[in-house]
């Protein structure tokens, strides 16, 4: 095929990876999105197979090779998509982009071993493009599995010594300087690569090891931002055009993603990287009043007798799957004329979006569901509050103390409502690690079990009545 039909073929490509993420940008439309997204990547497979770059000769040979390693892939990414649980999706994210900065890597290294060989494309500007794909490729192949470890629950120590920062700014320079040296080599230097990867490699564990558990999402997405990074330099360096706009529109929208989601926590992206969050625990001591216990046929006949309702649902209705239970909640206390409202945080659950996808999956129409700017203001006319398995998104600390870690974090005004009822299984804090002076405010009521059992309770209650 001619150069000039390939790359038409990659502009198809890359419209339609435009508007996949278009689609993905709203709940009714996301499985749209992601069947798109899938086909923008088999037809720019399918094309990169009729690049011109790739000779009859080298096709052919490395045809089985090809083959053997998408049924791989096939298998493996099929497997473990139709296995994976909703509550380990960023893990799963984490992984796959992982894989993804690793192939970025190893496309460096293949262009700094041909340097010299006859049909290479070794002048210095494609050599060091290739070794810089290289670098960020490694860092985000190796980080990303540090972050999937932490997510899988696989390593559970946040790992922090002192002087971390300057060991990885040493690290990162050079690392660098390796990647000019190396591209500026007349032929390939096998000792000079292998301390360069070794040295990327390297970094990419060791900015990842002390990030605490509360900000790896953002870790992650900030790795999927250089692995797009990474592929969309191979691909200037390979002349492929397909691999620059899939690249380009990785690392577009990871950078947005990750700043996003800073923003809702309200840190800046260099507190994420190089603070020490997490570490301030605070006492339930430090709290005045305290936690009163209620159950589920009193919240249900609450709720059932209320004019205006407001679920607030976390990470814990995600663990407990309990969204089809809480569609079934809602029909009812509808059908009885109560008015019920979702209200979501942007960074409730684990990952942005995670709590919209749990409830548009179990049929919650999207009318009913609320960004945090909607209905923040709604809360103080709202005669019940239904907290299930959130935390942190509903504590009140983050608009008064000062020194608290989550201090400035725009958080849900579930504490304004008449009567807060919260379901979790205990007094375990959430993510961030620090108690929440929601619980013990005197409008308060925890329920404590399952979120699934607890909702099942109040079901039975209701239909009872
Ligand atoms: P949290 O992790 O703060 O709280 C979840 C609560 O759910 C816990 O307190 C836990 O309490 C409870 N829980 C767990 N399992 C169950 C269960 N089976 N049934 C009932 N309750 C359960 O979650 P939030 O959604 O409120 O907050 C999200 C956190 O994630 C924030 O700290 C945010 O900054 C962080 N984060 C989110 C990102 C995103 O994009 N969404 C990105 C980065 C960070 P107990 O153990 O007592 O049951």
């Amino acid at each position: 095929m001619g150069s000039l039909l390939v790359n038409i073929g990659y502009f198809i490509a890359a419209i339609v990876f435009i508007y996949s993420l278009k689609s993905m940008s709203h709940p009714s439309t996301a499985r749209k999105g992601i069947h798109y997204g899938g086909l923008a990547m088999v037809l720019a497979v399918v094309i990169t197979i009729f690049h011109p770059a790739i000779t009859h000769h080298a096709f052919l040979t490395n045809l089985l090779l090809i083959v053997i390693a998408i049924g791989i892939g096939f298998v493996i990414a099929k497997r473990s998509a139709l296995k994976v649980e909703m509550t380990d999706m960023p893990q799963m994210i984490a992984i796959y982009n992982g894989v993804g900065g690793g192939a970025a890597a190893i496309i460096g290294a293949i262009a700094l071993l041909q340097i010299g060989m006859p049909d290479a494309n070794d002048s210095s500007r494609t050599l060091l493009l290739a070794a810089l794909g290289g670098f960020i490729g490694a860092v985000s192949f190796t980080g990303s599995i540090v972050a999937w470890a932490k997510l899988d629950g696989r390593m559970t120590s946040t790992i922090r010594y002192k002087n971390r920062n300057i060991v990885n700014l040493f690290l990162f320079g050079f690392a660098l300087l390796l990647a000019i040296l190396l591209a500026s080599e007349p032929a390939p230097h096998y000792f000079m690569l292998f301390l360069f990867f070794a040295f990327t490699l390297a970094l990419g564990v060791l900015i990842a090891i002390p990030i605490g558990g509360a900000d790896m999402p953002v870790i992650i997405s900030l790795f999927n931002a250089l692995t797009g990074i990474a592929v969309a330099f191979e691909g200037i360096a390979l002349d492929n055009g397909g691999l620059i706009i899939a690249g380009t529109v990785v690392g577009a929208a990871g950078t947005l993603l990750t700043l996003l989601m800073a923003k809702a926590m309200n840190r800046s992206l260099s507190n994420v990287l190089f603070s020490n969050f997490g570490e301030s625990k605070s006492e339930a001591g430090d709290i005045e009043g305290s936690m009163t216990e209620s159950d589920a046929a009193n919240a249900a006949m609450t709720m059932a007798y209320a004019d205006r309702v407001i679920i607030v649902p976390g990470y814990g209705l995600a663990a407990a799957q309990a969204q089809h239970k809480v569609a079934e909640l809602v029909k009812i206390l509808e059908s009885r004329g109560v008015d019920v409202r979702f209200a979501i945080h942007p960074v409730a659950g684990r990952m942005p979006g995670h709590m919209n996808v749990l409830l548009a999956e179990s049929g919650i129409p999207y009318e009913s569901i609320f960004d945090l700017d909607e209905i923040n203001d709604e809360f103080k006319d709202t005669d019940v509050v239904l907290v299930i398995g959130a935390n942190d998104v509903v504590n009140p600390v983050a608009r008064t103390d000062k020194s608290s870690p989550i201090y400035g974090m725009p958080i849900l005004n579930a504490d304004q409502a008449k009567q807060v009822f919260v379901i979790k299984r205990g007094q375990g804090s959430g993510f961030s690690g620090i108690e929440n002076h929601l619980f013990y405010l005197d409008n308060t009521d925890m329920v404590y079990g399952d979120a699934q059992k607890v909702v099942n309770e109040m079901i039975t209650t209701l239909k009872s009545l």
